[in-house]
């Protein structure tokens, strides 16, 4: 049956997430409209990776529901929703002894797509990502700097058109150079794509760089979420205020 039109393609109601009798998340709702990027910002420990967790349908939830893509979690196939959703990670993980264009394919093989169509994908995405297919494609892993491995990680993340991308960190494992550089990709991305977008991060001028709103997260809770403006010229409390002061000009 075909599913009525749903604005947010998420929507989290209450939700806490325990690991034995210590809360992760405790009473946390956020939506995400589609073509947004919400922005995730948090101190270690916050509870950012377990929210993202959730959203993938890897983190059981001790209370409240979340809905993805209009259907409540838990009550469609792990398999299922994944495929539909792009997760990137820290550190890309890209099997070391597969080929660039090997580890971009691996989600539309298992989709079982036309060796041609999954060639012709994966030199729009590497373009995308501004990797010259010519250069790239038959590259290994070890051949790549760590910049260059995250793009790949992108790309592979992107080469099914999943309809949410998640990102977990991407890029605090690299250089400052290599970091701004992303940066201005993944916006460019975002102008180009409009692909709802989970993007988590501990770096105050990367979520306000990226996100169309902005939710601050301490030990488990939100202490506030808004639009960069709002944010910046309201911050909720000391906490907030501390993050707003390490925003550039
Ligand atoms: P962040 O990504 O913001 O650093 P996490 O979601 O990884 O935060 O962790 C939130 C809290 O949950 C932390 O106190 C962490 O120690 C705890 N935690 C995370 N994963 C587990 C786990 N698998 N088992 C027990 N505690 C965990
Ligand atoms: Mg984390």
């Amino acid at each position: 049956m075909q599913k009525p039109y749903f604005r947010d393609i998420v929507s989290a109601e209450n939700i806490s997430v325990k690991y034995g009798d210590e809360y992760a998340l405790r009473d946390v709702s956020f939506s995400v409209d589609a073509g947004e990027t919400l922005c995730i910002i948090g101190s270690s420990g916050s509870g950012k990776t377990t929210l993202l967790r959730t959203l993938n349908g890897l983190q059981p939830l001790s209370a409240g529901q979340i809905e993805v893509f209009g259907d409540r979690i838990h009550t469609i196939s792990g398999v299922q929703l994944r495929r539909k959703i792009g997760y990137v990670l820290q550190q890309p993980a890209l099997f070391p002894h597969w080929s660039v264009a090997k580890n971009i394919g691996l989600v539309p093989r298992l989709l079982k797509w036309k060796p041609e169509q999954i060639k012709n994908r994966t030199r729009e995405l590497l373009d995308l990502v501004n990797l010259s297919p010519e250069i790239y494609t038959k590259r290994y892993p070890s051949e790549l700097s760590g910049g260059e491995q995250q793009r790949v990680g992108i790309a592979r993340a992107l080469a099914a058109n999943p309809d949410l991308m998640l990102y977990d960190e991407p890029f605090s494992a690299l250089d400052p150079i290599t970091r701004t550089g992303l940066q201005q990709e993944l916006l460019s991305l975002k102008e180009k794509l409009r692909k709802t977008t989970v993007f988590v991060t501990h770096d105050v001028n990367e979520a306000f760089l990226l996100g169309d709103s902005i939710l601050i997260l301490s030990e488990g809770r939100v202490v506030q979420k808004g639009s960069p403006d709002e944010i910046k010229s309201n911050p909720a409390n000391d906490y907030v205020k501390t993050f707003i002061e390490g925003l550039h000009a």
